[in-house]
């Protein structure tokens, strides 16, 4: 519970100088939001039985009883609250509404929340598992019942384990959920088997700021801000979304200002005071700029640089010479960013250098309150798009607002981490399949360039799991995942978890549905705002039978077919995995209630939910179960505000048999830092080796890359130099979504698609003027490995000389695979065509043509009506599902950071005579030999000791110590 407010706090909070601390939270749940004319939420009393008129009936007034049951949103990462109408006579989900009660959302959800419904009302949904028949992707299928798929899937995997093949048991996941939970699984098996989607997404970002202060990902508290800067186009469909959406009104109807980089005039940026159309990838040279002029004009925070920045270590390296001192410390970063002008940032940037200057000092003059956001957007475009989020920290490190109110956190203060029961040890295993030698930087796993390592012999898969995973279409060089995927020898077995058909279950050889948001169990908690809370998403049609006194055993029970859920098929397979327990993992599977019983997932989640701070307390008071309070609620928050974390002090009892560095003021104990000592006090401080925010890391510099060791510009592989613009060559953006769309998840949500359904070419006036183009004419575009052909259209909402193009679209579907998405999917036809290869042999020992073909992808029919139990699907007016442009991309990894670089170098023409809307051609050699290429660039592991990663930086599913060394 909060303190009570000192005088001088209380009138703060009133004249909203500061947030209110100290609300009384009493024994009520708070509302979130204010109940008005548009947020008139049924109160909870009543959520058992709510009336509604049906109306569908009207004019009648026909009285409809409801169970409204909470969960969360699944359509993007936000996990943004939902409440679920249940009719109670049919027991079938009428419709979803945002959770009031949820800190993260209060109440608000964007187009995807309530869409859910549609999802689970999809007529081309899969309901039962399928088992492939004919050669895999040849699109035969049959039902085939759970139970052999469980015997099958478990007999390889314990095979594989019983002969140390542990490395080629995978589980590669798109979008994430289940907060901790598969880490349990994978570790109970003793695999180094997660692969992510987050290199192809956002480790650019969060390498930029995992190298200053471990934490990789920013939370700004925006609501409370007098400056935002965003790199992307946080309003719309940026990373949390609705959450950060609402708080940047709020702070925007507060006074904030607000300026957007984006060479895309997006919804965003309309709304901005200072729109900085920067050409893409020059985003940290208008960065660095903003910092000099700060440091320039002194307008920097001298207390928390001088307390919290590794000032010394800088001195020591670059001016042995010089007396250590603060004063010392500018004049050299004075002359480190001397060449930084705001005429410099105006030649790379476009962005005029009189608005850099005037952002520079609005910035300066909010100071600790200047709020900050980059997530996919520039740090995923460019070669070493990681730098721009460096340089935005930056400028958060020079105005002190790292933790404060109105300022930028980083993530983790704002997340929260559950308790799970019976945990296992880390793997004592290593998959260079994801961590390469070739990468001892990439923040996540180099997932995109997997096809390339299979090819390459580097190892294989005997099974593999994809989760909500679809890289044939929303990776680039798509082609070659399915040259992969449809090879036996290196994908042995493929096991697709997946509420819809997508492109790459098309190449699967079971197809496996998995519930969607409201039909599985899962935990939330993202850094949505300066708070703490937890959130919890639950199958509301086994809760709301469970309330009615119809309890089932598993969730496929309560849900459509036979929908599964992920939690409890895991704990089905380990358990059948180690039937005997004799590989160690069955007792990771045990009740914590019932010893020797099989746990249940109400008994995991009553064990997380009974260990959550403050939970069991507010159950209590309203005379409940940790559990059932969050059945009912949907959402708990653990703190109201998390401010400045890194000077929470360290407990003495912690102190004992600690020592302290007196040059560093670094506090060690048992061989490992646990703090540092500012200004007399033993404070937590931050992850790093220096326990402060690293502006000079001596990481990079112990890592090969001491050209990096402070914030610098890095120019991208599309910066001007590299284009020739007589031969029509663009930077094409291909990182932006429309707001209404999801990943592969869109294409199953009908008022989704009726909104958003094409994706042209951006291109401004002045472009389309020289090439005698218009609006609606075919373009040919020609990337490094194929091209694609999609129609223009001629926007002033662009910069000139950029071209740009969502990424969201162009799904499809071919004649012989089964229906599905049919709001959103064309029909292709797709042909390998011969290629006149040559017969070089590479330096790994294969002949260059092993390595791909030419595909071809044409358009046979556009989106059509369609009759099914749904009369909307006859009634679909838009025929036109957009191009898929990612998959003519070749891989781009960032040396350093991992992440696959998007922007495009393209040549931009007319289409030729043969072309026809939606054509696709690729070259999946060329797209071999593009990887051999950006693979030069890297500067492989072991450092000098032999380690293979630095042990500070975060791994996922991070395996034993005694791993990270060669
Ligand atoms: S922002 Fe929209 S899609 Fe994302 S969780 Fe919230 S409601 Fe769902």
């Amino acid at each position: 519970m909060p303190s009570s407010p000192t005088l001088i706090e209380k009138i703060a909070e009133k004249l909203r100088l500061i947030p209110n601390l100290h609300g009384d939270l009493g024994s009520e749940v708070p509302r979130l939001t204010e109940p008005g004319n548009l947020t008139n939420y049924p109160p909870p009393e009543k959520w058992d039985d709510w009336v509604e008129y049906e109306a569908k009936s009207w004019p009648k007034r026909h009285a409809k009883h409801y169970m409204v049951v909470p969960t969360s949103c699944f359509n993007c990462e936000a996990g943004c609250g939902l409440l679920s109408y249940i009719d109670k006579s049919t027991m079938q989900v009428r419709k979803f509404e945002g959770n009031p009660y949820h800190p993260g959302s209060r109440g608000r959800n964007c187009a995807k929340g309530p869409a859910t419904i549609n999802q689970i009302n999809d007529t081309d949904r899969i309901l039962y598992p399928q088992k492939r028949t004919g050669k895999r992707g040849a699109g035969q299928w049959e039902r085939v019942s759970w139970d052999a798929v469980l015997d099958d899937i478990a007999g390889r995997i314990c095979k594989a384990l019983q002969e140390k093949r542990n490395n080629e048991v995978v589980y590669h996941v798109g979008r994430p959920g289940h907060e901790g939970y598969i880490d349990r699984i994978l570790q109970s098996w003793g695999v180094d088997g997660h692969n992510s989607h987050t290199n192809i997404c956002s480790a650019g970002a969060r390498f930029g700021y995992a190298i200053w202060q471990m934490y990789d990902r920013p939370s700004p508290d925006h609501a409370n801000a007098n400056f935002i800067l965003l790199i992307s186009a946080h309003l719309e469909s940026g990373h949390y979304f609705n959450p950060h959406a609402q708080r940047i009104i709020e702070g925007m109807m507060n006074g904030a200002k607000l300026a957007v980089m984006d060479p895309r005039l997006s919804n965003t940026a309309s709304m901005a005071d200072y729109w900085m159309p920067t050409y893409p990838g020059s985003e940290a040279a208008v960065l660095l700029a903003i910092a000099k002029i700060i440091i320039d004009e002194n307008l920097y925070n001298r207390a928390f640089l001088c307390d919290w920045v590794n000032w010394q270590q800088y001195l020591q390296h670059e001016r042995p010479n010089d007396e250590i001192t603060f004063d010392n410390f500018i004049l050299a970063i004075k002359a480190a960013y001397k060449e930084y002008t705001p005429e410099f940032a105006e030649k790379e940037s476009g962005v005029p250098a009189k608005t850099i200057v005037e952002v520079a000092r609005q910035i300066g003059r909010a100071g600790t309150r200047f709020a900050t956001h980059n997530w996919r957007s520039a740090g995923s475009g460019n070669l070493g798009g990681w730098a721009v989020a460096r340089c935005l920290h930056f400028l958060n490190v020079l105005t002190g607002s790292v933790g404060t109110v109105g300022g930028t956190s980083p993530s983790a203060w704002n997340k929260f981490k559950p308790t799970v029961p019976n945990k296992p040890p880390a793997q004592k295993f290593w998959n260079s399949l994801h961590f390469p030698n070739e990468y001892p930087l990439a923040h996540y796993e180099m997932s995109f360039l997997l096809p390339h390592f299979l090819k390459e012999g580097r190892g294989k898969l005997d099974t593999y799991f994809t989760r909500v995973f679809n890289p044939v279409w929303t990776y680039p060089d798509g082609f070659s995942w399915i040259e992969a995927l449809s090879d036996e020898n290196k994908v042995g077995l493929h096991a697709a978890l997946t509420p819809t058909w997508n492109e790459t279950a098309y190449f699967a050889d079971y197809v496996l549905p998995m519930g969607h948001a409201s039909e599985r169990h899962d935990i939330i908690s993202y850094e949505t705002h300066s708070g703490l809370w937890i959130a919890f998403r639950q199958p509301v049609l086994r809760e709301a039978r469970r309330k009615l006194g119809k309890p089932v055993q598993f969730t496929y029970e309560a849900n459509p077919g036979e929908v599964w859920e992920e939690d409890e098929f895991w704990i089905e397979l380990s358990w059948r995995i180690d039937p005997d327990g004799s590989l160690g993992i069955k007792k990771h599977f045990i009740s914590p209630y019932r010893p020797g019983e099989k746990i249940t997932i109400d008994e995991y989640y009553q064990y997380i939910f009974e260990r959550t701070p403050g939970l069991p307390e507010k159950a209590a008071e309203h005379k409940m179960t940790p559990l059932d309070y969050m059945r009912k609620f949907g959402a708990f928050e653990v703190e109201q505000t998390s401010y400045n974390k890194h000077l929470r002090s360290i407990a003495t009892a912690d102190l004992q048999g600690a020592e302290t560095d007196s040059a560093t003021g670094l506090i060690k104990k048992a061989g490992k830092n646990i703090g540092v000592m500012v200004n007399g006090a033993a404070c937590e401080g931050f992850p790093t080796p220096s326990r402060k925010q690293e502006f000079f890391s001596q990481t990079l510099v112990y890592w090969g890359w001491p050209e990096y060791k402070i914030p610098v510009y890095i120019k991208s592989h599309i910066h001007p130099d590299a284009l020739d613009r007589n031969k029509g060559e663009f930077p094409l953006v291909p990182t932006f979504r429309l707001p209404t769309l999801i990943h592969s998840r869109s294409g199953n949500a009908k008022w989704l698609y009726e909104i958003s359904n094409r994706n042209p070419i951006w291109m401004h006036t002045s472009d389309a003027k020289k090439l005698g183009i218009q609006t609606g004419d075919l373009l040919r575009v020609t990337t490094d490995i194929g091209y694609f052909a999609d129609r223009v259209w001629v926007t002033e909402g662009i910069k000139p000389g950029v071209v740009a193009c969502s990424h969201h679209l162009g799904r499809w579907r071919r004649s012989q695979d089964a229906v599905g998405n049919r709001w959103a999917t064309s029909l292709v036809e797709i042909k390998s065509v011969s290629s006149d290869q040559s017969s070089v042999t590479s330096d790994l020992g294969h002949r260059t043509s092993d390595f791909g073909h030419q595909w071809q992808m044409k358009t046979l029919d556009t989106i059509r009506p369609y009759k099914s139990s749904d009369p909307d699907s006859s009634r679909i007016f838009w025929s036109d599902g957009g191009v898929h442009q990612n998959i003519t991309f070749p891989v781009h990894p960032d040396p350093i950071s991992g992440m696959h670089c998007w922007h495009q170098k393209v040549r931009i023409e007319k289409a030729h005579a043969e072309d026809r809307y939606g054509d696709v051609f690729v070259d999946t050699q060329k797209s071999f030999e593009i990887y051999r290429e950006w693979l030069k660039m890297a500067r492989p592991a072991p450092a000098p000791n032999g380690l293979r990663r630095p042990l500070w930086l975060n791994r996922p599913l991070r395996p034993t110590e005694e791993m990270f060394f060669l």
